[in-house]
């Protein structure tokens, strides 16, 4: 109780302190972005006082999930021990039966006591004679000795059987409590990958991308910025796997509590998976990439190195809808803030084993769409509560655990 007790109190601190403003400012030119950015600094200075999770909270999680799962594998494998004992018990028990019930019909046939001495009488020679009187005799003993040993292993069997069933019913509880918690802290963890961003972060990230308008697409303060990167940023017309095959292993979409149903998180993006061998990240469309957001920078392991990218997508009916995709957990970035990408620009290596990504539980890339522009078509004042869409809506993926043997391939 107290274990959970201290992971809820961790997360609720964490979510406690790391409450941003609500604002509703849109920016659409370069100077309401400049605006937005110094609000944003204002705000973070009133609050400098928010902490985030620290390193050492994440790990303590992350132990307490490994060895709640090491106690379920312990307790399987007593299972499986116990499983294994009862089996041979039955095999035995099986075995005594036949001897007995031969036994039980020789007295039938022979008429109790008088077994052994017609057994004996009805030798054909004198070695047999010898033979049989020396089989009789043991078997005497055998006989008396089978019966106490059938009754021993029967109250044996019973005993391991009543045993097992208790440890059965202890299990079930036991992984009914570990599963509920294990889905918890997964949940809050994945909750983490959202906002494992520091605002001081979030604020370098806003000022690079300033820089990118003002310096290298010359935007001027009063300007549209979606009219000023036009034949700037180069246009695709569709936004592809960004890894040459693997599996989906997570979609977008609100997790539900595995036995109460109700609802515990939202995961924002598609999470897609393969062999974690310095796996190539791609780019999903032409674009331009607009932030990257390192693990040294924000000193913090979580969530690794992330790349957003801007798309310019000329929809079917030829207007052009823009996007910003982004790609988490990966073990290195190859691209930097201003960067011209195509689709088959490698961005990146896919990372997220736990050891090097304290928000991931394996090898994958989170993989998240917003609509609009980087930071221009934001419900809130965070870099992260943009208008996120499923994924599925603008880049085709298999089914959920469906596998992808290439890029484009339509499921
Ligand atoms: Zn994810």
């Amino acid at each position: 109780m107290r274990k959970i007790a201290n992971i809820v109190l961790v997360f609720s601190i964490l979510f406690c302190t790391f409450t941003l403003p609500k604002q509703s400012i849109k920016a659409k030119t370069l100077g309401q972005l400049k605006a937005e950015l110094a609000q944003y600094e204002k705000e973070y200075n009133k609050n400098k006082n928010d902490q985030k999770l620290t390193e050492q909270q994440l790990q303590q999680t992350k132990a307490d999930i490994q060895k709640t799962s090491l106690e379920i594998e312990n307790i399987m494998q007593d299972l499986i021990t116990l499983q294994a004992e009862i089996e041979k018990l039955n095999t035995d028990i099986e075995d005594l039966d036949i001897e007995l019930e031969e036994i039980v019909e020789f007295y039938q046939v022979s008429d109790g006591s008088l077994v052994y001495f017609e057994y004996v009488m009805g030798a054909k020679d004198y070695t047999d004679f010898i033979y049989r009187s020396a089989i009789s005799g043991q078997l005497a003993e055998y006989n008396e000795g089978l019966i106490v040993d059938y009754q021993n292993k029967i109250e044996e069997n019973n005993t391991k059987t009543t045993e097992l069933e208790n440890k059965k019913t202890d299990l079930g509880k036991k992984q009914e409590s570990l599963s509920t918690m294990l889905a918890t802290i997964e949940d809050k963890i994945s909750d983490l990958e959202e906002l494992s961003i520091s605002i001081e972060e979030e604020i370098r990230i806003r000022k690079e991308y300033v820089k990118l308008y003002e310096n290298q697409y010359n935007c001027k303060d009063d300007e549209d910025l979606d009219e000023c990167i036009k034949g700037k940023v180069p246009t695709d017309t569709t936004l592809i796997r960004p890894l040459a095959s693997g599996y989906v292993t997570s979609d977008y979409g609100s997790r539900t509590h595995p036995v109460t149903g109700q609802i515990q998180s939202f995961h924002y993006g598609v999470d897609i998976s393969t062999v974690d061998n310095n796996t190539p990240v791609y780019a999903a469309g032409s674009g331009v990439v607009v932030a990257v957001s390192t693990a040294a920078e924000r000193g913090t392991r979580c969530g690794n190195n992330i790349v957003y990218i801007q798309h310019r997508i000329i929809n079917g009916s030829g207007k052009i809808e823009t996007y910003t995709t982004s790609y988490w957990h990966m073990r290195a970035s190859l691209v930097k803030v201003g960067d011209t990408v195509t689709n088959q620009t490698q961005i990146g290596i896919m990372g997220g084993k736990p050891s090097e990504d304290s928000c991931s539980t394996g090898a994958h890339v989170h993989y998240v769409v917003a609509t609009g522009l980087y930071l221009t078509d934001y419900q809130q004042l965070s870099t992260y509560n943009a208008k996120r869409i499923n994924p599925r809506m603008v880049t085709n993926f298999p089914v959920l655990r469906g596998y992808f043997k290439d890029r484009t391939t339509r499921y």
